[in-house]
């Protein structure tokens, strides 16, 4: 049973996506992991169905569904044991364009990138320097006449080697010559692509896990003035706002997650037989089965009622935060417990806990970690001075 299932249009959705994801096993994922590939099949599959296209209005050749579908697909594909991770960018980072970019880019790109014919999956916020304080960061765009030049670095940026396109945020104006702290940053939606070898370069970054994360450098380069995204200087405004639907995305994978490890954890423990008796019939075994189960279906429901606020147009901010920070748990908690049910077996690449279980730890840190979610809610809801 699922949050959502009373829709009928959303289970359905889930039908559809499970369909896709069941022509991607374990052993597809394991393949991937192993040579570090981008799981470029599984990708083209998804825009084939038309599901990375979901969140683009149906004028622009995209579904036109709202956020809570777009979270059931991605819940579902990760409760599939699959990885959206390849992919997700596109559904939030298209947002930045709907809602901030000009009427030419919008017709020049969304209907594309809602047919699959451009991928907009790389997304350079994150520096080496700057961290979390995304105020800090370094990379400038200088305007030179009908161009910017851009000058710089970003790091951690997932899919820019797959990627014809990117959402770069780069500081137009300097730190102390602006009014408000916020200003003197901008989005600009480039083509990346195009780009390398004319000033950018990029390199990957071997992880722990399969991200496809890369470094990507800026040399000088030379973008058109037109690929400025809303105004010059609103940028950081531009990227907060998409941000509370990238978190409620995110939740729903870990939602995902956790309901894989989940099964996964109970049909082994069914099944493995020790001192004469399946493993599951041991409260030790059953209890952090059944504790982590209780603890994904309460955050299940807050990644649902977030996504509902969001859609009804409000801008939820404490509901995404709390919904990414509670589901992350969530997965992590039913990792926890599916590995060790799993025994020695969980250290084996053909169950695929293993690698589950490294993704799944991911999502403490990253798009947010939960510390600065904590003061969040600590600042915004309950009124604490801030501690940086
Ligand atoms: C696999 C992967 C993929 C990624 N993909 C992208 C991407 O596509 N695009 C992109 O822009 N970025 C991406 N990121 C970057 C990601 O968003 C950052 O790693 C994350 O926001 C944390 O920033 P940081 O690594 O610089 O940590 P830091 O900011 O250096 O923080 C390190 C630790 O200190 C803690 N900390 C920092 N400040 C405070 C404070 N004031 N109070 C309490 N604790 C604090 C943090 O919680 C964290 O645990 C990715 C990261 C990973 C690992």
């Amino acid at each position: 049973m699922n949050f959502t299932d009373i829709n009928p249009d959303l289970a359905e959705i889930r039908d559809g996506v499970a369909k896709v994801c069941a022509a991607f096993p374990g052993e597809y994922w394991r393949n991937c992991d192993a040579g570090k590939l981008y799981p470029e099949e599984f990708v083209s599959a998804l825009m084939k169905e038309g599901y990375l296209a979901a969140m683009i209005p149906e004028s622009y050749g995209g579904s036109g569904l709202n956020l809570t579908a777009a979270s059931v697909i991605l819940e579902e594909i990760h409760r599939h044991g699959c990885n959206a991770a390849a992919c997700h960018a596109q559904m939030y980072t298209m947002g930045t364009v709907l809602r901030h970019g000009s009427d030419e880019q919008k017709n020049k790109y969304l209907p594309k990138i809602a047919d699959g014919s451009l991928r907009l999956q790389a997304f350079g916020v994150t520096e080496p320097t700057s961290g979390t304080d995304t105020l800090a960061l370094k990379t400038t765009a200088t305007r030179d006449g009908d161009h910017y030049i851009v000058k710089g670095q970003k790091i951690w940026t997932s899919r820019a080697a797959q990627s014809d396109l990117m959402l770069l945020l780069a500081r137009t104006t300097p730190r102390d010559k602006v009014e408000k702290k916020t200003d003197g940053l901008s989005v600009f939606l480039i083509d990346l692509k195009s780009l390398v070898g004319k000033g950018v370069t990029i390199r990957p970054i071997r992880a722990m896990i399969n991200h496809n994360s890369t470094e990507v450098f800026f040399d000088d380069v030379r973008i058109p003035a037109d690929t400025l995204v809303g105004e010059e200087g609103k940028g950081f405004k531009y990227i907060l706002s998409g941000m509370n639907a990238e978190r409620i995305l995110i939740a729903a994978e870990c939602i995902g997650d956790a309901k894989w490890f989940l099964e996964k954890g109970a049909a082994y423990a069914s099944e493995r037989v020790v001192f004469g008796n399946p493993i599951g019939k041991n409260q030790g075994v059953q209890f952090p089965l059944a504790k982590a189960y209780a603890h994904m279906i309460a955050a299940e429901a807050i990644v649902y009622r977030a996504a509902g606020l969001y859609d009804a147009g409000t801008d939820p901010g404490v509901e995404a935060n709390s919904a990414k920070m509670l589901a992350a748990d969530a997965s992590w908690e039913a990792a926890e417990a599916c590995l060790q049910t799993h025994g020695g077996f969980g250290f084996a690449e053909e169950y695929d806990v293993e690698r589950k279980f490294r993704e799944a730890r991911l999502y403490q840190v990253a798009p947010i970690s939960t510390n600065l979610i904590l003061c969040f809610i600590a600042e915004r809801v309950l009124g604490l001075p801030k501690s940086y």
